[in-house]
């Protein structure tokens, strides 16, 4: 795991649990402040379920009643929990390639990271940023 999402997840004092019979990618349990992952998963997979878990953790409503009371609210946690993992993943991009956030390729960071099924999110995302 990359040493900034270790930094995030000390920060936060946010814990991981890899589980092997996971039926879905992952998930963030607030009481107790544990993000559970899916040990099947590559490691790049698990980096971004990481971020986007914390996203939740991070920026999340408090409570699950809030997040499951309405179908807008819910894409609304979605959206921002996203938000927050793309913005850790371009940053990451651009230190790597060694370019500004603004100036990165956009395509070949979604190669990289396999996220063209948010692509037109990711845009919006970015331009937000940028
Ligand atoms: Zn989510």
């Amino acid at each position: 795991m990359n040493k900034k999402i270790k930094d995030l997840l000390k920060r936060n004092n946010i814990h991981i649990i890899f589980n092997n019979n996971l039926d879905h990618k992952g998930y963030y349990i607030q009481r107790i402040k544990h993000i559970v992952i899916n040990n099947n998963l590559s490691e790049q997979e698990q980096e971004m379920i990481i971020l986007h878990e914390l996203g939740h953790a991070i920026n999340g409503e408090d409570g699950c009643e809030i997040y499951n009371s309405t179908f807008s609210s819910h894409c609304k946690e979605e959206w921002n929990a996203n938000s927050f993992m793309i913005k850790e993943l371009a940053q990451e991009y651009a230190s790597c390639t060694g370019c500004d956030v603004e100036d990165i390729n956009f395509m070949n960071f979604l190669q990289k990271n396999k996220l063209s099924y948010l692509c037109d999110e990711i845009k919006k995302i970015i331009k937000g940023i940028a």
